[in-house]
């Protein structure tokens, strides 16, 4: 199959779902009967081998899971995907006939595991689907679609699936969706799957994740799904059995990239309204910094510190206190008034040390 033709050919969202793992036959093949009856799942997922962080979790089946999983898709007539971590999963994946290949999170980060997979694909036309690296580098995901590019697999798709943070208090892998956004522009051929299983590391959050995959324009959806989630052999928090999948997608909203021109004008109408706004919050900032040079200037005369951490402190706690009354989030406060003074101290130290260049100091 050509994947980036079926999945720009579908409807949107483009949906993947299955197994966290591939457990045994009598499992992949419930999961990929009820997935099919819906009839609006495009693909089944199954790991047979995976990478996990402590080595007494369970690693996958291994070879012995690959019939499972094709037999499961030829009996519910679905394309069957898994992921590869080196070389002789690929050769096994390949000799057993799966339809699309992906590399994993782990994988995706090192270089030389990633090249061994181009290596082994060379020659062949299976569709290979890349996971953001576990860390947020942008260039060292890219850098694994052109090593494949390279050895002419050039049927790529890209998978979002968040990226590695200590003890974060609602993600297993944060989003950071400015990345798969740069990804996009920077590859704007390569189809883009958003994978809110990883991302949310837990039921509750799937819907919201996911919503905002559709929101951010995502071609298609990639979500764990398990006949009994809690007894899973790996990810069972985050699993969702088939039906409770199919209510999550009935509340998805699909929204329209593109716009009719009636809307079009009145959105326009808005934008020109911000911009006028936006204006104004740049003309303040000006006027604001301008402020800020003559406190530089009296602080030379008087030869004092540009920092004065109380009334620094003072100045804002009280914007931070006010969030809620201009409905900002405390967070977009504090960056906001880091920012601000930040900027106040770089136009403070230009007067003070009128030699020093630090027109780059952040
Ligand atoms: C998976 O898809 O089950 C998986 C292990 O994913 P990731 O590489 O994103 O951690
Ligand atoms: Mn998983």
């Amino acid at each position: 199959m050509n994947l980036q033709e079926t999945i720009n050919a579908s409807t949107k969202p483009f949906l993947i779902a299955g197994p966290c793992s591939v457990e045994n036959p009598a499992q992949v093949l419930e999961v990929a009967l009820a997935l099919a009856e819906y009839g609006k799942i495009k693909m089944l997922r199954g790991g047979i081998w995976k990478p996990r962080t402590r080595p007494d979790s369970f690693e996958g089946v291994g070879v012995i899971g690959l019939p499972w999983l094709v037999e499961a898709g030829k009996e519910a007539n679905l394309p069957v995907c898994t992921e590869i971590a080196n070389k002789n999963h690929v050769e096994a994946a390949l000799k057993a006939g799966v339809d699309v290949l992906w590399i994993g999170a782990r994988t995706t980060v090192n270089p030389f595991a990633v090249q061994e997979i181009a290596d082994a694909l060379k020659g062949t036309s299976i569709p290979v689907m890349i996971k953001n690296p576990i860390n947020p580098d942008l260039e060292l995901w890219i850098g694994a679609f052109e090593r494949l590019d390279k050895a002419g697999i050039s049927d790529l798709t890209a998978i979002h699936r968040g990226f590695s943070v200590y003890n974060h208090p609602k993600y297993r892998n944060v989003p950071n969706w400015e990345i798969p956004i740069a990804l996009c522009e920077r590859m704007p051929n390569i189809p883009i799957i958003c994978d809110p299983s990883h991302i949310s590391g837990r039921r509750d959050l799937l819907l919201e994740v996911s919503q905002k995959g559709l929101d951010l324009n995502f071609d298609g959806l990639m979500i764990e799904t398990h006949p009994n989630p809690d007894t899973a052999w790996s990810d069972a928090a985050q699993q969702l059995t088939p039906d409770n999948l199919f209510r999550l997608l009935e509340q998805l909203v699909q929204r329209s990239p593109s716009l009719d021109k009636y809307t079009e004008k009145e959105l326009e109408e808005i934008r020109d309204k911000i911009s006028v706004l936006d204006d104004r919050v740049f003309d303040l900032l000006s006027a604001r910094m301008n402020m800020s040079v003559n406190a530089g200037e009296l602080k030379m005369k008087h030869n004092i510190t540009i920092f004065q951490q109380e009334h620094w402190a003072k100045m804002k706690n009280k914007r931070l206190n006010m969030a809620d009354d201009y409905n900002l989030t405390p967070f977009f406060v504090q960056q906001m008034m880091d920012a601000i003074h930040q900027e106040s101290i770089r136009h403070q130290t230009k007067v003070m040390n009128p030699k020093q260049d630090n027109s780059s100091d952040k």
